[in-house]
């Protein structure tokens, strides 16, 4: 089931996301709808907090669905590792419509919970590395807006409220 994407300037995106502690039907459910959602938008990566629902689980799929066994299930994730630096475009679901050149890890390493509990670790460089980074941070309240230098981000901002102010976000 397709979930609404929450937009930037809702509070629950820019708040810290409670570690998961149960895993039931409820999660399952959760993490579907937010592979459905994320497939749909289309994206490659979605966090619950972009839902609506304040709980440390993501999804990434750098196949945007088009290639089977590339979905990745994050519960609870941590970095283990992080190095190196990349400097590409970068876009998130919650704005939708901007996109901005991002400082990221060039690889990292990350320990989670895959939808049954079970410890994994994955590792990623490149885009992988970049759509880890991006979807922590959502966990955190974090916004790639917010790794933008002020005045790119500002120029962003000023536009979306502008837009929300005349009813178009
Ligand atoms: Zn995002």
């Amino acid at each position: 089931m397709l979930r609404p994407i929450v937009k930037f300037g809702s509070e629950g995106l820019q708040a810290p996301a409670a570690p998961v502690t149960t895993f039931d039907a409820e999660l399952d459910r959760l993490i579907d709808d937010m592979v459905d959602t994320m497939y749909a938008a289309p994206g490659v990566g979605l966090a619950a907090p972009q839902v609506g629902v304040p709980l440390r689980v993501a999804v990434i799929d750098l196949s945007g669905g088009r290639r089977g066994g590339e979905l990745l299930t994050l519960i609870n994730p941590e970095f283990v590792e992080r190095e190196g630096m990349q400097l590409e475009e970068e876009g998130c679901l919650s704005v939708p419509g901007f996109n901005a050149t991002v400082a990221r890890p060039s690889r990292a390493v990350v320990r989670a919970l895959d939808r049954t509990g079970a410890p994994r670790i994955v590792e990623g460089t490149g885009l992988l590395a970049r759509a880890l980074q991006h979807e922590l941070d959502h966990l955190d309240g974090v916004l790639f807006l917010d790794r933008l230098r002020g005045i790119k981000r500002d120029m962003i901002t000023r536009k979306i409220r502008k837009m929300q102010r005349a009813g178009r976000w």
